[in-house]
């Protein structure tokens, strides 16, 4: 039995650099040079802003059937989505998955969406 991703939301403490839960890999902003570059460990399920994915990894596409699908053709799948990739990438099942969305305060409304979940 696969239930749905467990979600925490990072409010108030948004920017806090978010790391894997199951090795400590510093997915985003690891390279000080460049705070834009993500690191996906193997844990690493999908890494997303509102407007597009950072990077997606087999067993997510392979959870949401997105294999074979171009970024163009995944975008309009999530844009079909009342609540964009947010509500898309909760959609995901995968046994003990952590998401981690991070919310911008308005006026920005700016939100980041990292997904992790134990090797099988
Ligand atoms: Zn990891």
């Amino acid at each position: 039995m696969t239930s749905a991703i467990q979600r925490t939301e990072l409010k108030t403490h948004y920017y806090t650099p978010v790391h894997c839960p199951f090795c400590g890999t510093r997915v985003m902003g690891a390279d000080p040079s460049d705070e834009t570059r993500i690191t996906a460990c193997s844990h690493t399920l999908f890494i997303a802003h509102d407007m597009a994915f950072e990077y997606r990894s087999e067993r997510f596409n392979k959870s949401l059937n997105l294999n074979g699908l171009s970024d163009r053709e995944v975008e309009e799948r999530f844009l079909r989505e009342d609540g964009g990739i947010d509500a898309f990438t909760d959609q995901v099942r995968l046994a003990d998955a952590i998401k981690v969305a991070a919310y911008a305060p308005a006026p920005s409304a700016y939100g980041s969406y990292y997904g992790f979940a134990p090797n099988e």
